[in-house]
């Protein structure tokens, strides 16, 4: 099923009424067996809303067996140095989405995407980049790594988990960048197969001697807790740690004896403010979808910021969340896609 369209025209660039532009596939890259790249055409129209930094992602929509889905995958290409947008994507074991666009999308498919967001990005410093990727985590520190060599002086250090041989995306790009950047780059292989699963004293041994780092991590659940426990355990403060998740933090089920505490929620969303009953267990962001708003949101995992609101009165308490910082938490943001209301009423504004 389609979602109702409204085409906006700026000039002759054409977005949807839920923000979604309709991108060609212009080729189709099998990285792997289990991951393709997908590099988009972007009409001149379009350039500028399309314009990304290194570490951001999109949200496609995709329409399979009538029903419609919506994911985010990061970009691969660098860019400064690709003028493409390209996404890689890997199976997800039993996945909809992901093997879908694995067996299905060929040159010339039209898909339909929303802007690039996401704050896992290079900050403004000349620091050195240390990087850990997981299996399709290295999707956007692909990116970023690529990105801080071509387009900064900075050095960049890669820490690279798989499962084996074969499932390592971007082999032959990591060695290419290897040679090309010499002293600058330095990528760092860890096989499941022949080393076991990550330990913290690898991840200790690998960032001996760089703790002056930006450190950025992504991959399954498990590989990041391990990288962020060691890089809080060896003083790294908070605000030098950037972690992009892929996996939705699971919302735990309200339990049907407790009464709920909140009763109602009034969100505040553009010149609209709607005061809705409260349903246990749901997040903010749930809450103001039932109560008819178009609230945003794009991860749904707390990561990308996309969602965020303030709440002004009464509290609530966040799942996860990767996206705000102290000062912004302490100043009532929330990322409404992780978070519960815990008091009787609450008060949320989207800016
Ligand atoms: C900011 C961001 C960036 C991302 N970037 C990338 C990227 O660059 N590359 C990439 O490959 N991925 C990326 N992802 C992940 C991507 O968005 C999808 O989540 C991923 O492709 C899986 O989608 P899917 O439809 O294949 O799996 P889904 O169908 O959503 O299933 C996901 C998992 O849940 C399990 N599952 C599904 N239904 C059930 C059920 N009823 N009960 C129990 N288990 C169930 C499945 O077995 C599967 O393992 C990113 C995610 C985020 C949030």
């Amino acid at each position: 099923m389609e979602t109702a369209t409204t085409p906006r025209h700026d000039a002759t660039e054409v977005i949807d009424a839920d923000g979604f532009t309709s991108l060609r596939v212009k080729q189709v890259i099998r990285e792997t067996a289990d991951a393709v790249s997908l590099v988009f055409g972007v009409p001149e129209a379009s350039a500028s809303t399309f314009r990304y930094q290194a570490g951001q992602f999109v949200t496609l929509r995709l329409s399979i067996d009538g029903a419609e889905h919506r994911r985010c995958y990061s970009m691969s290409s660098p860019p400064d140095v690709e003028p493409d947008l390209r996404i890689t994507v890997k199976r997800d074991r039993d996945g909809l989405v992901s093997n879908w666009i694995n067996d299905k999308v060929a040159v010339g498919d039209v898909l339909h995407v929303a802007p690039p967001e996401g704050r896992f990005v290079l900050t403004a410093t000349d620091r050195d980049v240390v990087t850990f990727a997981g299996g399709s985590g290295i999707t956007p520190v692909f990116s970023l790594v690529h990105s801080t060599l071509a387009a900064t002086a900075r050095r960049a250090r890669l820490f690279y988990a798989n499962r084996d041989l074969d499932s390592v995306i971007f082999r032959d790009a990591l060695a290419d960048l290897t040679d090309v950047h010499g002293g600058r780059f330095e990528v760092q292989h860890h096989l499941d197969a022949h080393d076991g699963v990550v330990s913290p004293q690898r991840i200790a041994e690998f960032i001996s001697g760089h703790h002056a780092a930006e450190f950025y991590v992504c991959g399954p659940a498990p590989f990041m807790d391990v990288v962020e426990q060691v890089l809080l355990d060896a003083g790294v403060p908070k605000q030098h740690i950037h972690l992009e998740r892929f996996s939705v933090a699971v919302v735990p089920p309200a339990d049907p004896d407790e009464p709920a505490v909140t009763e109602e929620v009034t969100i505040e969303l553009g010149h609209t403010s709607v005061t809705a009953p409260y349903r246990a267990g749901n997040t903010l962001l749930q809450t103001a979808r039932l109560a008819g708003l178009k609230a945003p949101s794009s991860c749904e995992t707390g990561s990308c910021g996309t969602c965020i609101a303030q709440v002004v009165q009464g509290s609530a308490r966040m799942l996860n969340n990767d996206a705000l910082d102290d000062d912004e938490v302490a100043d009532g943001w929330v990322v409404t896609c992780q978070t519960l209301p815990t008091s009787r009423t609450v008060r949320v504004v989207y800016d």
